[in-house]
């Protein structure tokens, strides 16, 4: 249980996988699904894996709560102003300014900007200013009493995920106890932001000879980031035992394995993975939620 009299409140998990298709937004749902039902926490799940989000096809009776635009700041460049010395160019790590002096031209390549602010520290004319330009939407759900789910994302053509991660996360819920996390599939910038502040991350994984090579990739980057984290076998029964073999040898937390069903992939595709689960899987939730709920003392 959380004590809510700690300063430790809210216990922050992320879900993580090393590749997509491992049933990591399910169990990031059957967990906020299970946590707020059973104990009486305020639940939060953020669904930061903004290029994709799908963790609203699988709860029901979603009532839309607040929206809001994500935006970056992007320069622009009065030629007017400008006396083409190429500085901003020479400042910009991201080769997103192009300043050709015997053209009079001078232009911020939006989608190549990562708004770190270096260029209008470095004109000295006054030419640059800012504004903000959409990157994506942040949407909060409410779930009866005790849950709330908020979904980063992206819009089309932008490549701003991590920002658009950063900026969902610090739409925190009032009072909340737990948050969960699902982060994007792999081991990339937009991975290591979602997981950055978790105090424990949930790796979930199947039993395949992928779902050990990715298994690998991300063991290693959260070593890399010294973050804690336990495994939790999805789709048990269907592949080998070498999965549990390299966990065992690694010394890695083993959370629980939840069975292959292929009744339960089947309600998957109809987005019906809360109704009806089997007795053992929701046991196999259950006591993994008390061994996660147990990391936080
Ligand atoms: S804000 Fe940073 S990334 Fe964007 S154009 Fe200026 S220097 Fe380049
Ligand atoms: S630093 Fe300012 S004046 Fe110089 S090229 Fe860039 S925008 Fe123009």
């Amino acid at each position: 249980m959380i004590k809510k009299d700690q300063n430790t409140v809210p216990f922050r998990l992320a879900i993580a996988s090393g590749k997509g298709g491992t049933g990591k937004t399910t169990v990031a749902v059957n967990l906020f699904h299970y946590i707020s039902k059973d104990y009486s926490h305020r639940v939060q799940l953020m669904d930061c894996d903004v290029e994709e989000p799908n963790a609203l096809l699988f709860l029901k009776n979603a009532v839309l709560d607040a929206e809001d635009v994500a935006t970056q700041l992007i320069p622009v460049i009065d030629t007017d102003k400008c006396t083409f010395c190429r500085k901003c160019v020479n400042y910009c790590e991201f080769n997103a300014i192009v300043v050709i002096p015997f053209a009079g031209f001078a232009e911020v390549n939006p989608s190549l900007c990562h708004s770190c602010g270096a260029c209008l520290v470095a004109c000295e004319d006054g030419a640059i200013t800012e504004y903000p330009s959409e990157i994506g939407k942040i949407r909060s759900y409410k779930l009866g009493q005790n849950g709330i789910l908020t979904e980063g994302r992206l819009k089309i053509g932008s490549a701003m995920q991590t920002m658009v991660i950063k900026k969902t996360k610090q739409h925190t819920w009032k009072d909340v106890d737990v948050i969960i996390s699902d982060a994007p599939p792999g081991t990339s910038c937009p991975v290591v932001e979602t997981v950055s502040d978790a105090d424990y991350v949930v790796l979930v994984t199947e039993p395949t000879p992928f779902g050990l090579y990715d298994l690998k990739l991300t063991v290693e980057m959260l070593r890399e980031i010294q973050k804690p984290f336990g495994v939790i076998i999805n789709k048990a029964g269907l592949g080998d035992h070498k999965v549990q073999d390299f966990l065992s040898q690694q010394k890695i937390e083993l959370l629980g394995e939840i069975p292959y069903s292929k009744e339960y992939a089947s309600k998957y595709a109809s987005g019906n993975i809360l109704d009806n689960v089997s007795i053992e899987t929701e046991v196999q939730y259950k006591t993994i939620i008390r061994k996660l709920l147990d990391h936080h003392t």
